[in-house]
């Protein structure tokens, strides 16, 4: 079952990764996901899980989450299924 429809990007190309000096999306990226190269960052969608940790970290704000639908149906907890529908919305 999929629990959510979305995709994840590094950098616009107005932003500008600071990947030779920074490392902070690969460090804390807890799948492994990204690797730097040539002073930029790429994702490997395969291994991401949408957590937003780089997202969060990337001081220049060049990685881009967009989760757009959560599957609710197996999620009992009203309060979790308020949370979780608010990870597509943004409240
Ligand atoms: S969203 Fe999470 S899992 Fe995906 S690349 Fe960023 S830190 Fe890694
Ligand atoms: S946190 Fe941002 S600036 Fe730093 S390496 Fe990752 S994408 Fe580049």
């Amino acid at each position: 079952m999929e629990y959510y429809t979305s995709n994840v990007k590094s950098f616009e190309e107005d932003m500008i990764c600071k990947g030779d000096s920074c490392h902070a999306c690969q460090d804390l990226c807890p799948c492994n996901a990204i690797s730097i190269t040539e002073g930029h960052s790429s994702i490997d969608t395969r291994f991401c899980t949408i957590c937003g940790v780089c997202a969060n970290v990337c001081p220049q704000k060049g990685i881009i989450i967009n989760r757009t639908k959560m599957n609710l149906e197996n999620i009992r907890s009203k309060s979790w299924q308020n949370r979780l529908s608010g990870l597509t919305t943004g409240k």
